[in-house]
């Protein structure tokens, strides 16, 4: 252990750590979120529905199983600071965290038992070269450890904004979020059921995209599930 990691120690006995929405001092079994505001923050309960507000938003658009999030979001309410301190602080334990969360609950339904793997929706390259994280990964990450299903980075991909698809796209001025990205192997694929997150939803459109080109692969069910929806 270096010593900063030892003062950083020190110094989380002395002051113990802060809840993320109100800053109250944690007690013994809390992390990151006091029980409090725990108790407090719009849960949707989806996961013990098929058949959700959530789900309602993809009817008619892409055919997906069934999809949760953890939280209903409103702008300037707590969710939304929660995901600006994941997304701009840098306080990946958040995402992490929350994605446990949710996994607990998912456990206590039935619809998400035959998962087979977690695919986090892919940022711009050049965003997560900045940001240094991709906050849906992270999310996926908490997900993964209590599902006990794999996280796979790899097989969905973003494409570049300079990308020459990008720059045919921007010339003729025609944005469009379903070319935005890129399967590279469908075979891995086939026949299996796929949980797809990313941190809010709210047109749903880059779910659709992402959902779309899965659904590319034969026999594939796609799952949904986010920190936020905005129903
Ligand atoms: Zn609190």
């Amino acid at each position: 252990m270096n010593f900063v990691q030892s003062v950083k120690d020190f110094l989380a006995l002395i002051y113990p750590e802060g809840c993320e929405v109100c800053s109250q001092s944690l007690v013994n079994g809390e992390s990151c979120i006091c029980s409090t505001c725990w108790y407090e923050l719009p849960k949707t309960g989806f996961y013990r529905d098929k058949e959700n507000p959530m789900t309602r938003i993809f009817w008619g658009r892409v055919d997906i199983v069934s999809g949760t999030a953890l939280f209903h979001y409103q702008k300037g309410g707590k969710v939304q600071d929660l995901i600006h301190r994941l997304k701009y602080k840098g306080q990946q334990e958040i995402g992490c965290y929350l994605g446990m969360r949710l996994g607990h609950y998912m456990l206590e339904s039935s619809i998400y038992r035959h998962l087979d793997s977690i695919i986090p929706v892919p940022l711009h390259p050049e965003k997560q070269r900045m940001r240094g994280f991709n906050q849906s990964e992270v999310f996926g990450e908490g997900l993964s450890r209590i599902l006990g299903v794999p996280l796979n980075t790899r097989v969905l991909q973003r494409l570049s904004a300079t990308s020459s698809q990008t720059r045919k796209r921007r010339f003729m001025r025609w944005e469009n979020v379903e070319s935005a990205f890129s399967l590279n192997n469908t075979s891995i694929l086939e026949n299996k059921h796929v949980l797809l997150v990313d941190d809010v939803i709210t047109t749903g459109a880059t779910m659709e995209a992402c959902a779309n080109k899965l659904l590319t692969a034969a026999g594939v069910k796609v799952y949904l599930a986010s920190i936020g929806v905005t129903v």
